[in-house]
């Protein structure tokens, strides 16, 4: 196969973890004879500090062209105190809108030999293999009017969904529910929202398309308290974007750490992938941080060009070196801490060893 993918470094940590999922993809092209052509291009702080804007025009462009995307992560320190359309999370939420991908895929699962490591007790922890279809495009990051008021004495987002966008996005978790374990809980809070309520309805209507689906509506409270207790009880979570950024951080954290967790974002044209992690500028420049989330992501991004058997052997080889005890700090447990490039040095030497006929 050949495919071009658009690598977006970004800031902080950015590039030290795409460095990394590039490495692999780079092994996994030469070990199953795929022709992969990798671009680079500036997005968010390290735009901005070029004196681009933070999603420059030539990216965008880039983007639109590219088969996939691998991004790293955005967020810049020095743009805090910068109005929303300097900032460089602002290039995200533009990627987003301009490339129509209003679907995220963020999945979390304890890989094995990780059960003792994380914050929660194993029995509750094993098992644990759960999806987040988190809505991307709408709601209140997007709703408008927005703003602070010009005498600063109050605020306004506005949360918006339509039919339209529910309904499209449900069909998205019911047709993964179906190759998982047939499980959707969509997340709302309808006790309190006008716009939970239209959520749960168009829902319901959908899931009758998806007889063989379970589903089950919960309140976005009980969801939050429900992954702490019984993470392993969930399959697909379904729910908007504002909850879905948070509930998939609680998972993160659930599994071990924010930096195991990839993500896609789909839409009409090309795919996003992303892990969930943000710039993390408290450990960046020191190959401290834990490159899995995007080696993952770039899984996700080979699974989404139809390379499902390059996919699973990535994820094998990630699953091989984390019970081999080679683990980022975040996740050490009772091993020495590895440096990311050590951990992405492992991951391809797994690959490798892996026979490609058989993925
Ligand atoms: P963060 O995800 O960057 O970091 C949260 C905590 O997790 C930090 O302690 C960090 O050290 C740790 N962490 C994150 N990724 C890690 C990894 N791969 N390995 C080891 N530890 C890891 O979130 P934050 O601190 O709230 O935000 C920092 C910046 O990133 C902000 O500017 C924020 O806006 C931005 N951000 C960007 C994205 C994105 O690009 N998709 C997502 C979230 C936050």
């Amino acid at each position: 196969m050949r495919a071009s993918i658009l690598c977006l470094p970004g800031d902080g940590i950015g590039p030290e973890v795409t460095q990394a999922a590039l490495q692999v993809l780079g092994a996994v092209g030469a070990h199953f004879g795929h022709d992969f052509l990798f671009t680079e291009a500036l997005i968010g702080g390290a735009a901005l500090r070029r004196g681009e804007p933070a999603l420059p025009p030539a990216t965008l462009a880039l983007a639109r062209s590219a088969d996939a995307i691998l991004l790293g992560a955005v967020g810049d320190p020095a743009f805090d105190t910068s109005d929303s359309s300097r900032r460089p999370e602002a290039a995200l939420l533009g990627l987003r809108r301009a490339l129509g991908l209003f679907a995220n895929l963020r999945p979390a699962r304890v890989w094995p030999g990780l059960e003792d490591d994380g914050p929660l007790k194993a029995d509750i922890l094993r098992g644990t293999d759960l999806l987040v279809v988190r809505e991307l495009t709408g709601g209140l990051y997007y709703g408008e009017p927005r703003g602070i008021e010009s005498d600063g004495t109050a605020a306004v987002n506005t949360l918006r969904y339509s039919r339209h966008e529910i309904e499209r996005i449900a069909r998205v978790a019911f047709e993964w529910a179906r190759r998982r374990r047939q499980r959707v809980t969509s997340v709302d809070k309808a006790n309190v929202l006008e716009v939970s309520r239209l959520w749960r309805g168009t829902v319901t209507e959908v899931a009758a398309d998806y007889p063989d689906v379970a589903l089950e509506h919960m309140y976005v409270d009980a969801c939050a308290m429900k992954l702490a207790l019984a993470p392993a009880s969930f399959d697909v979570i379904l729910t908007e974007n504002l909850f879905g950024d948070i509930l998939s951080d609680e998972a993160g954290a659930v599994v071990g750490s924010l930096g195991l967790l990839p993500s896609a974002s789909l839409g009409e044209g090309p795919g996003l992938f992303e892990p969930v992690h943000g710039s993390a500028p408290d450990i960046a420049g020191r190959s401290l941080a834990n490159p899995v989330g995007a080696i993952a992501s770039a899984a996700m991004l080979l699974d989404h060009l139809g390379l499902g058997a390059e996919a699973r052997a990535v994820d094998a080889a990630i699953g091989a070196t984390l019970q081999q005890g080679v683990r980022t700090a975040d996740i050490r447990g009772n091993t020495k801490a590895a440096t990311t490039r050590e951990v992405a040095a492992a991951i391809v030497d797994r690959l490798r060893s892996v026979s490609p006929e058989g993925g």
